[in-house]
Order: structure tokens, then C-alpha cells, then sequence
């Protein structure tokens, strides 16, 4: 299109004139420029820069858009009064399609005419991978989960020795590829690596409701990193690895992890990804351990008084509609639960999410985003935050601590499992 044009920024152009769809279409035509996705988005709100603005941050597939599907912006552009989006303005642009947009989709429930801005952004980070213009980190982990099938290095050798651990601490055998389970687990990396007792609460937990369960050795990560960083071909080759091992293994469902991107690109864009249905169903693990719940197969001791809250993880709540189950799970074990302002499908994101927290050069923004959680707990006063994303926990977390506040986080597997009712007869 451009014969000035160098070799990646041209493949980035391309692959965002790929990328616009009708929906895409659509969405930028629709927009009344009200500025309500911008006091959606912690970023903004935070921050209060009008570059933070959503509808903003897509500003180059917008102008790819009108100049390539449009008349107007055809015309403008042959008379040069529309200028071609250059490298410098997607080196410029970065930062706001990762370091701060963590796809939490808050922005795409604001909008009075519902665009869809987690859609539009994800269709850039096409175009800015194409280009050469993804985050460094971000490009890390994808290799690594290519190469080593993990984001932060995981192996099968590393896994392999917390199961055993897990094993030695339970009495219980925990089983890897067994064939004709009914459930086969995924895990995420950042559980093995930082959380790793949810082996041993899982082990627990499935053994006192009496689940058929299995690890797969060539399918146990979830995290997909092709998903934050903008490949859907890369989100296909990892999604692949589970969908052959659940094949393999001839399960009945795939248990999505306490990872927030891992259930989206497990349970809602997966067949799409891959080109094919699953012979299986997608459940998540929150989801599950209410189902035992409801049938009366997981029954917990209830706890002392401790003040908790639930954190809502995005991809959870507002892009995969889990939400009353969760707090079933709670409300059956804690004695002291209080809600966070704006809980549900209104929830803030913890500022991490959609590979910010993989982004060191984006902590100190994130830090600013996080004074918004920081109010909503100010406000309730709560001893610990529950959730059920470990990559939400780790952020919170930090954000707990970079503000010296005590309150502690925990997963909501690992407190079921730490109160487990004695195991019936
Ligand atoms: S998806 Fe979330 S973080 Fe991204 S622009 Fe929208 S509100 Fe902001
Ligand atoms: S809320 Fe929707 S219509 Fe309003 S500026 Fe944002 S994208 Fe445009």
C-alpha cells in the first residue's frame, strides 16, 4: 500500500486490515465520542489522562479503518489530508493497548451503543504483533510457552515434583494420565510456581466428593499467552495441547483453572481458535465445586469470623457470567462476608490482568490503577480478599503490599479445601 513503507509496519497494516471485521466496522461508525467508556476504565479513572480513554487507545485501527473501507477516508488519504498510521505512532501506541488496557471489558459494558472495545483491542494487538510492536516481556513468555510450554518455564519435571510433594503431604495419589477420568485438570503457571497448594487442596477436594479426575503430562497449562499478547494463531498451538490431551486421555469435561484468561480461551473462544468443537465439555473450577455443592458432594466445616471479601476476576464475572457461584461457595463457609461496592459484573479489575502484570515497565501505572481497589477496600474494612484467578492474587497482592495494607489473599479452592467437612461414610 505504501511504497515508503518498512517490511513490519507494512505486515502490521495488513494484518489490521485483516482484522477489520464488520463488527469492527460497525463499532467505529456506532460511536457518539460520549466519553462514558473512559470512566469505566481504572486507567482513566485513575489517572485521569485523556489518553487512557478506550475508544482512544484504538485510534490507529481507527484510522486504518477509515482510510482503507471508508470514502471519505479513501479520499483524505489520496489528497493527503489523512496521514498513514507510521511505526512511530504504533511505538507510541504500545503502551496503551498493553500496559494499560488489561482486557477487563468494563469499557464494552459502558457503552450506550455497545461497542465491543476488548474485541476492537485484541483485533490490534494483532496488527501490533504483526508489526513488531508487542511488548518485549510479553514476547517472553510467548516463547517460553511455545517452546517450554509455560509462560514462566514450567516444566513437566517441575510439576511432576509438586504432585509428589502433594502426594507425600495428603496420602492421596494424585493421577496423571489416566485414561477415562471424567475431568482432566488444567493448571495455570502462576499456580505451580507461586500457589502451589492447590495440588494438594484439589487432591483433597476430589477425593472427598468423589470426582474421577486426572492431570494430563502434555495438556496441564492453561495460561495462554498467544490470547494477551494478540496471535490467535499462537492461542490456537496452545489450546491444541490441551484439546489432544483431553482427546487423548478420553475425558468427559476439562476443568479450567483459577486463571481468568485461561477459562476465557478454554471455554469461550476455544473451538473458534481451533477450528473445531471439543468432545468435551469446559468447566471452570469455581463452577464445579458448586455443582458438588448443590448435589450435596462437597460439604465444608463453616470458619471462625474472619471479615472477607470476594475479588470478582474480569473474565470470570463480566466476560464468562460466573457469578452467583463463587458466593454460594462462600456464603456456605464464611460467617463474616461483605460485599465489595460495585461486586458483580461491575467490578474493577485488579489492574493486572491481559498481561499487565507480565509488563515490568507498566508496575508503577498498575500501582496507580490499584488506588481504585485500594478505596473499594478501604471502605469495608475486610481481614482477606477471596478470589479465584491466581493471576488477580498475585496482583492484588502486590498492590496490598507496595500500600503496606495487612489484608490478606487467598484462592477460593484452597479455603473449600482448608474446610472440608470429614468425609461421609
Ligand atoms: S478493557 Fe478494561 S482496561 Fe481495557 S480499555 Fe476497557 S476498561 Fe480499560
Ligand atoms: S462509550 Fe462507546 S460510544 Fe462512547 S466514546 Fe466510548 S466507544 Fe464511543
Amino acid at each position: 500500500m505504501n511504497g515508503g513503507m518498512n517490511t513490519s509496519l507494512q505486515r502490521g497494516i495488513n494484518s489490521m486490515i485483516e482484522q477489520i471485521d464488520a463488527p469492527i466496522a460497525t463499532f467505529f461508525t456506532s460511536c457518539v465520542h460520549c466519553g462514558l467508556c473512559a470512566d469505566a476504565c481504572l486507567f482513566y479513572t485513575e489517572t485521569q489522562d485523556p489518553k487512557y480513554t478506550p475508544i482512544y487507545k484504538l485510534e490507529p485501527l481507527r484510522r486504518v479503518w477509515q482510510q482503507q473501507y471508508t470514502f471519505w477516508g479513501k479520499l483524505m488519504l489520496k489528497l493527503g489530508l489523512s496521514k498513514p498510521v507510521t511505526d512511530e505512532e504504533l511505538s507510541a501506541w504500545e503502551p496503551l493497548l498493553y500496559d494499560s488496557c488489561t482486557l477487563c471489558g468494563r469499557c464494552s459494558l459502558a457503552c450506550p451503543v455497545g461497542n465491543d472495545i476488548v474485541y476492537m483491542v485484541r483485533k490490534m494487538r494483532e496488527g501490533m504483533v504483526a508489526s513488531g510492536h508487542a511488548p518485549d516481556d510479553l514476547k517472553g513468555a510467548t516463547t517460553r510457552s511455545i517452546e517450554l510450554g509455560s509462560p514462566m518455564g514450567i516444566t513437566l519435571a517441575t510439576l511432576q515434583a509438586h504432585i509428589k510433594h502433594a502426594e507425600k503431604e495428603t496420602g492421596l495419589t494424585i493421577p496423571v494420565d489416566k485414561e477415562g477420568a471424567d475431568y482432566m485438570m488444567v493448571l495455570s503457571s502462576a499456580e505451580i510456581a507461586d500457589f502451589s497448594e492447590i495440588i494438594p487442596a484439589l487432591a483433597r477436594i476430589f477425593d472427598h466428593s468423589n470426582v474421577s479426575w486426572t492431570f494430563a503430562s502434555d495438556g496441564y497449562e492453561g495460561t495462554n499467552s498467544g490470547m494477551q499478547i494478540g496471535s490467535s494463531d499462537l492461542a490456537a498451538v496452545l489450546l491444541n495441547r490441551i484439546v489432544n490431551a483431553a482427546e487423548r486421555l478420553k475425558v468427559k469435561y476439562v476443568i479450567s483453572p483459577e486463571c481468568g484468561h485461561a477459562y476465557t480461551a478454554l471455554r469461550w473462544e476455544g473451538p473458534n481458535l481451533i477450528g473445531r468443537p471439543y468432545p468435551f465439555a469446559v468447566v471452570h473450577i469455581i463452577e464445579l465445586l458448586d455443582e458438588l455443592r448443590a448435589a450435596g458432594r462437597l460439604r465444608t466445616e463453616g470458619m471462625d469470623d474472619t471479615r472477607l471479601t470476594f475479588h470478582d476476576p474480569c473474565q470470570m464475572v463480566r466476560r464468562g457470567g460466573v457469578i452467583e457461584q463463587p458466593r454460594n461457595l462462600l456464603k456456605q463457609v464464611a460467617s463474616n462476608y461483605v460485599e465489595m461496592s460495585d461486586q458483580g459484573v461491575q467490578n474493577w479489575c485488579c489492574g493486572g490482568g491481559g498481561g499487565v502484570s507480565a509488563i515490568e515497565r507498566a508496575e508503577p501505572l498498575r500501582f496507580q490503577a490499584f488506588n481504585r481497589k485500594k478505596a473499594q477496600l478501604d471502605a469495608i474494612h475486610v481481614d482477606t480478599i477471596v478470589t479465584s484467578c491466581s493471576n488477580c492474587r498475585n496482583v492484588l497482592q502486590d498492590g496490598l503490599d507496595h500500600n503496606h495494607m495487612k489484608t490478606s489473599v487467598v484462592g477460593l479452592t484452597e479455603l473449600i479445601a482448608d474446610h472440608l467437612a470429614a468425609k461421609g461414610p
